[in-house]
């Protein structure tokens, strides 16, 4: 998805806009794949703020993560907002440098869906992941791992037998 800066470049006044959708079918996450299940959407609005131009947008990305308790994958719909400053000229740190009037935004609106990714995502709040002993998904099965070390009446008969 492209936005054209021609006349924010020459009119200190003027804005852009554009809306549109970014069409990638993953997402490389520090080596890990990130399905993008449908075209992200995308709105900007450009606007030359005298010394660069500052570029807002919203993001609605719907993607397959996977659950950091349970390890299934699960649908994700990120909505995110950002905020860059786009520079011509370049050795602006504070800016991304862009050349010509047309601004590729694909890879400002990837980076920011990778800035809002959540560190630890849940298929749902009260998932209870998998067991550390066996290996078992706790949304379904019911071990005995835990059953053996917590459940009272299992400790009242391990005194009993203690005292033969
Ligand atoms: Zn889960
Ligand atoms: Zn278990």
């Amino acid at each position: 998805m492209k936005i054209n800066v021609s006349n924010v470049l020459r009119n200190l006044d003027s804005r852009a806009e554009a809306s549109g959708e970014v069409l990638v079918s993953h997402i490389d996450y520090m080596g890990e794949d990130i399905r993008v299940n449908k075209p992200i959407k995308v709105s900007a609005v450009a606007v030359n703020n005298g010394r660069d131009i500052s570029l807002t947008g919203k993001i609605k990305a719907d993607l397959t993560l996977k659950c950091s308790r349970c390890l299934k994958d699960f649908e994700y719909v990120l909505e995110t907002e950002f905020e860059e400053k786009l520079s011509k000229e370049s050795g602006n740190d504070d800016a991304i440098h862009f050349e010509g009037e047309i601004v590729d935004l694909t890879d400002i609106v990837l980076n920011n869906i990778l800035l809002s990714l959540p560190m630890k995502p849940v298929c749902r709040e009260d998932c209870k992941g998998l067991c550390p002993k066996c290996g078992s998904d706790m949304n379904i099965d019911k071990c005995r791992c835990a059953e053996k070390d917590i459940d009272p009446r299992f400790s009242v008969l391990k005194d009993l037998f203690k005292g033969d």
